[in-house]
């Protein structure tokens, strides 16, 4: 059992004066106390928050940041990024990857992040043929995470082919593929062997609708259901007009309503991107109670477009963020740009915020935490008994402006985040 004492924290009801928090030794928070008194606990110097869960990410892509500004192609886009990045992880072995990925996730915890959504779909090796253990790679991320000090929910994708109708994958897919069968057998081994280790959950997730057909969905999630039946479940999704497009050519439907429509959407599914909803989709997916998975610096830097936050707001819809591509690995950043691209369209202010919560640094960060730890299947990101000891130091005491912390640290950026306990662990 440990102690800590905050002269301030952000608490679910908001900030309290002198709180005990303290901590069991599974690395739960046993007791909240507000107004209490230091005694023998640990000292935290600074105001104190929770940390946040980061819902997508795929760490590999931290080595390649920076290696794609430049034009390629008369008009460049997603697509042509898309094509650097193939050839970036031709040669990534399983040494690198481990490296990349103890760097990221080591960088992760230092900029506030508290269990990383690893949406993970290189499973096999350079040429295609998959490990003596296929779940090697799996392994490696998982390894690299513990390095860090960080959670870390494995999502280990289903990718099967290179767009709607089946088609066959390309080359530079080839470390990607798994059938149901295989796929199903990946999942069964990670989820038995890792059940019981402390700061690793196993999810599932399929690469797109792109990449995989109703069919084989649907059987998969049946299997998956036998495994856990509340298993996180991810995908990626309308992130590109051209995958709109080629959604309704296939079916008839855009994707976020095909989904809908088509699978059991409820509150373990986690739908990354969700960036090019019409109306009807997007009350539709906030009536689903599943998350929005939002990457805002990846979504401006890959140019895929702005989600429809306020009317998803106004819907009732949970959310959350990830840093995916980690051209920038920056938890205040992603919020403040998120607010600031509904800003600019809308050509207003304050807008991601509730009538219950006016400050908008306050509802970010607070529906983050939310979004973040549901998506990955993980009690987190609330200093409340039950919860894992995961939070912040900011350097910050001044405890007569409590009301505007949160707002300062988004959208002005001179509040560094000191140090991050992770299931109270320094
Ligand atoms: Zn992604």
């Amino acid at each position: 059992m440990q102690k800590f004492f905050a002269k301030a924290a952000f608490l679910p009801d908001g900030w309290a004066d002198d709180v005990v928090i303290s901590v069991d030794d599974h690395g739960f928070i046993s007791a909240v106390e507000k107004n209490a008194k230091a005694n023998d606990a640990q000292l935290l110097d600074g105001a104190v928050i929770p940390a946040m869960p980061n819902l997508h990410s795929h760490a590999f892509q931290r080595a390649f940041a920076g290696r794609s500004e430049f034009a390629t192609a008369t008009q460049d886009s997603f697509w042509t990024w898309r094509k650097l990045m193939y050839e970036f992880l031709t040669d990534l072995d399983a040494d690198k990857l481990e490296s990349i990925a103890t760097e990221l996730y080591t960088e992760m915890r230092q900029a506030g992040f508290s269990q990383v959504g690893e949406f993970h779909y290189i499973h096999h090796r350079p040429d295609g043929t998959p490990y003596e253990d296929p779940a090697e790679l799996s392994h490696a991320m998982i390894r690299a995470a513990k390095t860090a000090g960080i959670g870390i929910t494995l999502l280990p994708v289903l990718y099967a082919y290179s767009g709607f109708g089946a088609q066959p994958p390309e080359d530079g897919q080839k470390r990607f593929l798994h059938d149901a069968q295989s796929y199903l057998a990946l999942i069964r081994q990670l989820h038995a062997q890792y059940k019981d280790t402390p700061l690793v959950k196993i999810g599932a997730a399929f690469h797109s609708l792109r990449a995989v057909s109703p069919e084989m969905m649907l059987d998969t999630l049946t299997g998956l259901n036998d495994i856990d039946p509340a298993m996180p479940i991810h995908i990626h999704i309308a992130e590109q007009m051209k995958e709109v497009e080629d959604c309704i050519n296939w079916s008839g439907k855009r994707p976020v309503a095909w989904l809908l429509g088509n699978a059991p959407v409820n509150q373990n599914w986690c739908l990354v991107h969700a960036t090019h909803m019409d109306a009807d989709e997007t009350k539709a997916l906030a009536q689903s109670g599943a998350v929005a998975g939002l990457c805002p610096i990846t979504e401006a830097n890959l140019g895929d477009g702005l989600f429809n936050l306020e009317d998803y707001i106004k819907a009732g819809g949970t959310w959350g963020i990830g840093s995916d591509s980690h051209i920038m690995i920056n938890m205040p950043e992603e919020l403040r740009l998120l607010e600031y691209g509904q800003r600019l369209t809308h050509r207003r202010r304050a807008i991601a915020r509730t009538d219950d919560q006016p400050h908008v640094g306050n509802y970010l960060y607070t529906a983050a935490l939310n979004g973040g730890a549901q998506a990955l299947g993980v009690k987190t990101g609330r200093l409340e008994t039950g919860y894992r000891a995961d939070f912040l130091t900011l350097d910050i005491t001044d405890a007569a402006a409590q009301d505007y912390i949160l707002d300062q640290l988004i959208f002005v950026g001179n509040i560094a985040i000191k140090a991050c306990y992770i299931g109270g662990k320094n």
